[in-house]
């Protein structure tokens, strides 16, 4: 479907729950994270309708999010059901790896071809800092295991912080020369909480390509129709990606193509906007399919023009990432 400013709306991010086994600096706090009440959380036959509902309106791509999507119980049965609907194109996944190892193998066999790991850094003490969790071995004996069971690309997230982990931007940067990783380096945004984002921390997408540029000739990759906001490179000889997301530093809203559903089941038309629409209450009291589909018709169609956030002037927004679905 197209919204009111000729965008093709086509993609469908899913918070399949809050939770989530780390505690990211820029994300959460340590401790008393307060999580949706169980009754809020849609379930997973919930999800299925209103999936279905935005099908037919068009979505043609759903990437499953969180929280952390691995922890829910039954995750890879509803996956498996997900990935045999009519209709969509592509299922995808954003995980932090932890139980990557264990789920790689039945994540292929159920329908997922390609998935995002977010990993910031690649030395274990620092992974422990910036997640407050040693799991570091873990997550990249997770990526491993993807990478044996033929998920391909591998996409690894990095949020890069100045001062915290960007001196690992050619770490990372060389990884695709012995990896065939899609490594993306990401802009510290505006939301989470505490609130995290501090301008003398934030690094821009341009700041990162600089420093790449030092390694060697890079080249454009060209985007596909289904793509994210990520500006695709390759280094010349590498095996891999480079991605850049700019998500404050340059705007990607006139091309942006993406809805969200959150996991107590409010439809967002941007990340940052906190304006959303009920979709749960009336799929619980029984609304008609036509009356669902008006609604997910006029999210699509009120989605917000831009996220008005800037880079030197970041408004946060109310609800964190783990609420939203990042
Ligand atoms: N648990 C999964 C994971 O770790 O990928 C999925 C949810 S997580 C919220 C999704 C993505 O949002 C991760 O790549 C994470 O790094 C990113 N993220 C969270 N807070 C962010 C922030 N303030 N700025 C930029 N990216 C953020």
């Amino acid at each position: 479907m197209v919204d009111n400013n000729n965008r093709v709306i086509n993609y469908l991010r899913l918070s399949v729950t809050d939770k989530c086994n780390l505690r990211c600096i820029y994300c959460m706090p340590e401790e008393g994270v307060e999580f949706m009440p169980h009754a809020e959380i849609l379930t997973y036959e919930e999800m299925l309708v209103i999936i279905k509902l935005c099908v037919q309106k068009g979505i043609r791509k759903l990437r499953l999010t969180g929280g952390e999507p691995l922890i829910r119980k039954g995750v890879i049965d509803f996956i498996k059901k997900v990935s045999q609907l009519d209709g969509l194109q592509e299922v995808t996944l954003t995980t932090n790896g932890v139980y990557l190892k264990e789920f790689a193998q039945s994540l292929r066999e159920s329908g997922i071809f390609r998935i995002n790991v977010s990993m910031d850094t690649l030395r274990p003490d620092r992974f422990f800092n910036i997640t407050r969790r040693d799991v570091f071995d873990r997550v990249w004996a997770g990526i491993e295991e993807a990478e044996s069971a033929g998920l391909s690309p591998i996409k690894i997230n990095i949020v890069i912080m100045r001062g915290v982990n960007d001196d690992e931007i050619l770490d990372f940067a060389r990884l695709t020369y012995r990896k065939p990783y899609h490594v993306r380096f990401i802009e510290l945004m505006p939301v989470g909480d505490p609130y995290r984002w501090t301008p003398d921390r934030f690094l821009s997408a341009k700041e990162v390509f600089d420093k790449i540029s030092t390694l060697g000739t890079i080249m454009p990759v060209s985007p596909d129709p289904l793509d994210g906001p990520a500006r695709r490179f390759a280094l010349e000889g590498s095996k891999g990606e480079i991605g850049l997301i700019g998500a404050l530093s340059y705007h990607f809203c006139e091309n942006c193509n993406r809805l969200r559903l959150t996991a107590d089941g409010k439809l967002r038309g941007c990340l940052f906007s906190d304006s959303e629409t009920d979709i749960k209450e009336p799929l619980r009291n029984g609304a008609n399919e036509q009356y669902m589909l008006k609604l997910i018709e006029e999210t699509i169609q009120n989605k917000p023009r831009s996220h008005g956030q800037a880079a030197w002037q970041p408004r946060k927004c109310s609800r964190s990432m783990n609420g939203i679905g990042g």
